[in-house]
C-alpha cells in the first residue's frame, strides 16, 4: 500500500532527474562551440572577418541580418539622427 505523500516525492523525484539531465543535455550542447563556425546557420565564417573579431560567432550574412533586424527594431530613428 503506497503513501500519497511517497508517491508525490517519487513524482517529484523523478521530475527533477529529467529536468537535471535536461539541463546537463544542454549544457553538453553548447559548450563545444566550433571556432570559426556560424552559430546561426552552421556556415564556416570567413577568415578575414575571424581576424577583424575573433570572438565572431556568426558569418557575415548572419550578423547582417541579425543587425537588420536590430535596426527594425527601433535603431533606425538614431542612425538617422546621426546620419544627417
Ligand atoms: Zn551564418
Amino acid at each position: 500500500m503506497s503513501d500519497p505523500i511517497d508517491l508525490a516525492q517519487e513524482a517529484e523525484e523523478r521530475y527533477r532527474a529529467v529536468a537535471l539531465r535536461r539541463h546537463q543535455l544542454r549544457a553538453v550542447c553548447k559548450e563545444p562551440l566550433t571556432p570559426g563556425v556560424c552559430v546561426a546557420c552552421g556556415d564556416p565564417i570567413a577568415s578575414g572577418r575571424l581576424a577583424a573579431f575573433p570572438v565572431a560567432r556568426r558569418c557575415i550574412e548572419c550578423q547582417q541580418d541579425l543587425e537588420r533586424e536590430a535596426r527594425r527594431r527601433g535603431l533606425d530613428r538614431k542612425m538617422e539622427e546621426r546620419g544627417r
